[in-house]
This record gives structure tokens, C-alpha cells and sequence, in this order.
């Protein structure tokens, strides 16, 4: 595949050259492709991505998760270029687009009586920890272990394992961890034995999750696993913090807890709350919780700050607004979560064909495609990182190939759809998939 790239994407690689100059690793986000060098992309289509050389690429990527209308939607981008033209990208006064957007969220999840824009899902995440203990009056926070709620210091993605420290942890200070703790993916008891020793120890605040299960379902929940949760925590007066950056709209209008049925206390969104424009995080939740954002109202009469000079600009907010208004008009989660099903039932196909020692299965549009054993591997496994490596670079090599053969995939493991992946689209990447 290496000769593929030289042969295909010589402008690519002039410039990931020049990139790598000025940019460390020569990309700006972990999830770029960047062996044999990064693709310069320059052009984005609803399922397509076209690179400098002239490829085009099905894009299984959607930046992420936050297109599920598919790339560049016209609508979308008609309204932010309307937006523009009368006011600019920021005032930091009120725009009509934050409040429109706040009320559609409550619309579609009634959980979220109050919603506050943020920067990204990473700071929602800051948020909405800072918001439980100012309401709560207590410390600690438990997550999911194996769960990615972004890169602040007290949940940086840890695959934690005795007697070591959690991956890509250089620079975390021990004591910004102090107040977090982490459960097996799925584990009650654990969990409830975790509450109970914080409960004699300060309490606990929140409980932090994503509800299809960590990174997002790569350890699929168990069905009434969510349910089970907000039991136990009413039973210990801890908040539920559902972390739907990716389930958030994807999943369906009402994100996961309309798909489960369960509501959170608050809920952290990011990814498609703009729609893929910048500027995309917010939290919302119950109006008691979210009164400590306004001041005045927690039991020290302390507010709980958020900041963020570009936080809830109109850009961000009018392009979330008319996203979620066309994905419902559209019906867009469930087309892309049809787009899923075709593809996840195509690779069962192959896998069994092929009699690959492979598992793909999808939540809707968030299809899981795992080829390198990662998920077979125990975290207390003592070899763990020695065996991790390989099995990391292979997913490498997966997701080289995969582009080679014109499909941009997650790190090769996870595949998100859109609306735009018709029938067509879905046939060529399987066949591409089976090359
Ligand atoms: N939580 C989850 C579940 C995520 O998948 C992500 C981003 N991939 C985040 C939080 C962080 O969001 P952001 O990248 O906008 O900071």
C-alpha cells in the first residue's frame, strides 16, 4: 500500500513534508491518517472526501461524528453564510440562534431543561464535573473505565492497569486524578462498591459514562446497564452524567437516553450540537443542577464558572440549530443508521466468508469494526502494553490499506455513516472492504 500512496499522492506528501516542519507530527489531531504521510484534503462532499491529487475517498471518518447529514450540508452552511453576512462568526452578546438552539435540545430531550454552550466536548465534560460538585457539595467522580470524555486532566482516556499509569499521561500531574476513579466497562457491583467507599469519604458527585458503553461502544453497554446506573445513583445521591458527544443526535433525536429511556441529571454534548463548525460542546440538565452555572444558588452561595471567549457564538449555534432542525426534518439519524445495518450485515458477510477471526456490530450509525484483537486483550493482563503496540500498529496498517483501497475509516476500527451513504455508496465501500 505504501507504493499506492507514492504513486497517488505525491501533492499529499509534499505537503505533509512541509507540514511536518511547522506542525508536530506534521497533523493537528491524533486521528489523522499520517503513515506513510497525512492526505491533504481539500474538498468535502456529503459521503465523500476528495484529496489534493484528485482521489476521492468514501468518508467513514464524518470528521469524527458530528455530520451525520453527511459533509458540508447545504442548508447548514446556506444558514451560517446568511448568519455571516449579517453579524459575523461572534459578539459575545446574546444571538436569537443560542436560545433557538437551548429550546430545540429541550424539544427532542426533555431531560435537558437547561443547556449551556460550550468550546468542545472536552470542556462540557470540565463543565459538567464542576457543576455536580458545586451542586452536590461532593468530591469524588467515577468513570467508565476505558471511556474517552476528552483530554482535560481529571479524565484523560487512562487504560489504567495495577502498578502502572493510564496511556498518553506525560504531563498529567498524579493528584489531578485524585478525585477520579475508574470501574470495569458494564460492572455494577464494582460501581456500587466504588460509591460505597467514596460514600464514607467525601461522596461522590457524579458518575460519568458513555451509555452505548466506553469509547463508544468499542465495550458495548449491557442493555439495562444505564437504568441500573441511575438507580444506584439516586440510591447515593450522586449525579448521572451521560456523556453523549457521539450518541447525542446520532443515535437517534432523543441521543442515547431517548434510546434507552433513561434520563441523566445532565448530559454532555459535542460533535453534531454544531454540526461539525467549530466551537462544539455544551451541558445540559436538570434546572436545579444547572442553576449553580448562574450564581448565587449553591449552598456557599458560589457560582460554578464556565468561561470561553467563543462559547456559544451565534456561528456555532446557528449551524447546530439548522443541523438538528434538517436531521429531524430528514430523518437523518435513522438513514444513517440504515446506512449502518447494510454495512455492518455486508462485513458479517465477508468476515464469514473469509472465516476472519474478526467482530463488527453498530449502534445505528457508529459501526464497530475490530480486526487487530484489541478487544480481546485484559487490561490486567501484565504483558498488556507489550501486546497493545502491535496490535495498535496493525490497526495502522489497517487503516492505511483501508484508504488505499478509497474508504477513510476511525483508526481503522470504527466506521461512522451518514445520511448521504446510500445503497451505492455502502456496495462500493464493501467492495472495497472485501479488496
Ligand atoms: N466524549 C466523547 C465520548 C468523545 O467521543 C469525545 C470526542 N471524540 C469527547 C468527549 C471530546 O469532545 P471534543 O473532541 O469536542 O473535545
Amino acid at each position: 500500500y505504501h507504493e499506492w500512496y507514492e504513486k497517488h499522492t505525491p501533492t499529499s506528501k509534499q505537503a505533509a513534508a512541509e507540514a511536518n516542519e511547522y506542525i508536530p507530527g506534521g497533523v493537528q489531531h491524533n486521528l489523522a491518517l499520517n503513515d506513510p504521510w497525512a492526505l491533504s484534503i481539500t474538498r468535502a462532499e456529503g459521503a465523500y472526501l476528495h484529496d489534493a491529487d484528485g482521489n476521492r475517498y468514501i468518508d467513514f471518518l464524518q470528521a469524527g461524528g458530528p455530520t451525520v447529514l453527511g459533509s458540508n450540508h447545504e442548508a447548514v452552511r446556506a444558514a451560517v453564510l446568511e448568519l455571516l453576512e449579517h453579524c459575523g462568526p461572534v459578539t459575545g452578546m446574546l444571538h436569537p440562534s443560542e436560545t433557538a438552539l437551548a429550546k430545540l435540545i429541550h424539544d427532542f430531550m426533555p431531560a435537558v431543561h437547561k443547556f449551556r454552550m460550550l468550546g468542545s466536548g472536552t470542556e462540557a465534560v470540565m463543565a459538567a464535573i464542576r457543576v455536580a460538585r458545586a451542586h452536590t457539595g461532593k468530591q469524588h467522580i467515577i468513570k467508565v473505565g476505558g471511556a474517552y470524555h476528552g483530554w482535560s486532566d481529571q479524565v484523560v482516556f487512562g487504560l489504567r492497569i495495577p502498578g502502572s499509569g493510564p496511556l498518553e499521561a506525560a504531563g498529567i500531574p498524579a493528584p489531578a486524578y485524585s478525585g477520579t476513579s475508574e470501574t470495569a466497562p458494564g460492572d455494577l457491583e464494582a460501581l456500587r462498591a466504588r460509591l460505597t467507599v467514596n460514600a464514607e469519604n467525601g461522596g461522590t458527585a457524579a458518575v460519568l459514562l458513555e451509555p452505548v458503553g466506553p469509547e463508544s461502544g468499542t465495550h458495548p453497554a449491557p442493555h439495562d446497564f444505564n437504568a441500573a446506573v441511575r438507580e444506584l445513583c439516586d440510591e447515593f445521591g450522586t449525579l448521572l452524567v451521560f456523556d453523549e458527544v457521539v450518541t447525542g443526535f446520532r443515535l437517534g433525536m432523543g441521543g442515547a437516553q431517548g434510546y434507552y429511556g433513561v434520563a441523566p441529571d445532565l448530559t454532555v454534548f459535542g460533535k453534531c450540537v454544531a454540526g461539525g463548525y467549530p466551537a462544539a460542546g455544551g451541558v445540559g440538565g436538570r434546572e436545579e443542577v444547572m442553576a449553580a452555572f448562574a450564581g448565587g444558588l449553591t449552598a456557599a452561595g458560589q457560582r460554578a464558572l464556565t468561561g470561553g471567549t467563543l462559547a456559544a457564538n451565534p456561528l456555532s449555534c446557528t449551524a447546530g440549530y439548522h443541523t438538528l432542525l434538517e436531521m429531524d426534518r430528514l430523518d437523518a439519524p435513522a438513514k444513517a443508521g440504515a446506512a449502518g445495518d447494510r454495512l455492518r450485515a455486508g462485513l458479517e458477510g465477508l468476515i464469514a466468508k473469509y472465516e476472519l477471526p474478526y467482530v463488527t456490530y453498530n449502534f445505528g450509525s457508529i459501526v464497530h469494526l475490530h480486526t487487530s484483537g484489541v478487544l480481546h486483550l485484559r487490561l490486567d493482563d501484565p504483558e498488556f502494553f507489550d501486546k497493545l503496540t502491535p496490535r495498535l500498529k496493525m490497526l495502522g496498517h489497517m487503516s492505511l490499506a483501508y484508504a488505499a483501497e478509497g474508504v477513510i475509516t476511525l483508526a481503522g476500527s470504527r466506521i461512522y455513516t451518514s445520511m448521504a451513504d446510500t445503497d451505492e455508496v455502502i456496495d462500493d465501500a464493501l467492495a472495497a472492504f472485501e479488496r
